[in-house]
């Protein structure tokens, strides 16, 4: 069986809506992230020693969040509430470097 995968018109634009909806998350996110990174100031995935850092060795390692990353995208919100709440959540914040950062969002693609 053939399988097509052209994006039609509608996904289009329910990706433009979308779009508006996260922006108007990230203009309230930004406060919540300044105020995240104050209180959790190292990268978590560092600090674990079950995951692998930037240098190759794992175990605990000392390094400055560069980025706040979303576990649950705020992508996967049903609705702008849902979207929202996955944005503001700070059980749905980690931060990480920016090699832990680039790692969670290349092990995403995968799936
Ligand atoms: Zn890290």
């Amino acid at each position: 069986m053939p399988t097509l995968n052209k994006p039609t018109q509608r996904k289009k634009e329910y990706n433009k809506q979308n779009k508006e909806k996260v922006s108007k998350v990230y203009n309230k996110y930004k406060h919540i992230r300044n105020i995240y990174i104050q209180q959790n100031p190292l990268c978590q995935d560092c600090l674990n020693p079950n995951i692998i850092n930037a240098n190759g060795t794992s175990g605990e390692c000392i390094t400055p969040v560069d980025e706040v990353h979303h576990i649950t995208p705020i992508l996967e919100g049903k609705n702008e509430a849902e979207m929202m709440a996955l944005g503001l959540n700070y059980d749905n914040l980690i931060g990480l470097c920016e090699f832990h950062h680039h790692l969670r969002h290349n092990n995403k693609k995968k799936g």
